[in-house]
């Protein structure tokens, strides 16, 4: 039974074409170049070499560059909300489902409200936000992640479903015993996901109506 629905932000609360990934982006350029006073294309090779060995910049800035995890999140996820619509549809679904409610992300919570407010999805809806500095910067690439959310919560992961956009984490998650569903424009059909489905409002529809949360 499912008793806890746990939902990523970026990309799967909203659409990832809307381009706020991009931004951020962009601000880890920029953030490399004010902060290590380097040129931009310096600042993009390092963002590269950071990606190629741990998948997210965020898990090397400190131990690479001696910089901030929670300033360069801070900075980084400071995007603007403004190509984000309005969606009442996820508000009213996400007040029908009893179940507890959690967003878990590799990003900020400042960042989650930022969101959140554009959407006009009720921040109270959900029991909490566990950011990356909660999960003291274990980002979601690795499981140890997921476990330590379970442990913060006191969840069984058999009884919490996983709303995400990434492929990677999907697998991670399900591998810890989550239900998972990938929320996809494409709606790729080759995921390890359980369900999949291009938008939050017609997975949450349809996993109502067939009673599977
Ligand atoms: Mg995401």
């Amino acid at each position: 039974m499912i008793k806890n629905l746990i939902f990523d932000l970026d990309g799967t609360l909203y659409p990832e074409s809307s381009g706020l990934e991009d931004e951020c982006q962009q601000r880890v350029y920029d953030f490399f170049v004010a902060k290590l006073n380097i040129s931009m294309d310096k600042a993009q090779q390092i963002s590269e070499n950071l990606l190629s060995k741990y998948h997210y910049e965020a898990q090397g800035v400190e131990s690479e560059l001696g910089l901030s995890q929670a300033e360069f999140l801070e900075y980084c996820c400071a995007v603007s909300t403004d190509n984000l619509a309005v969606n009442t549809e996820l508000q009213e679904l996400l007040v029908s489902l009893p179940q507890k409610k959690f967003i878990f992300t590799d990003s900020t919570t400042s960042h989650v409200n930022d969101v959140l407010t554009k959407l006009k999805v009720d921040r109270t809806l959900f029991d909490d936000i566990y950011d990356a500095e909660k999960g003291k910067f274990a980002y979601k690439l690795n499981p140890a992640a997921f476990n330590a959310f379970c442990d913060y919560y006191q969840i069984d992961p058999k009884e919490g479903m996983l709303f995400e956009d990434k492929e990677k984490n999907i697998v991670l998650a399900k591998s810890v015993g989550f239900k998972t569903v990938l929320i996809n424009e494409q709606a790729d059909k080759n995921t390890s996901a359980d369900y999949y489905f291009s938008n939050i409002n017609q997975a949450l529809e349809f996993l109502k109506k067939e009673k599977l949360i």
